[in-house]
């Protein structure tokens, strides 16, 4: 297995603190979990 450490297209959540799938998108750094859990409360739309 490659010895891979965080690289380009991972990111960290700024909520959980976790790697992985991160949204970037409205300024904010979530991941998707996060993000489903903050956008109906910060008014955005459902995403995807
Ligand atoms: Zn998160």
């Amino acid at each position: 297995m490659a010895r891979r450490k965080f690289g380009r297209g991972t990111h960290k959540c700024i909520r959980c603190g976790r790697y992985g799938h991160v949204y970037q998108q409205y300024g904010l750094k979530l991941c998707r979990r996060c993000f489903r859990e903050l956008a109906p409360k910060m008014g955005f739309k459902k995403y995807g």
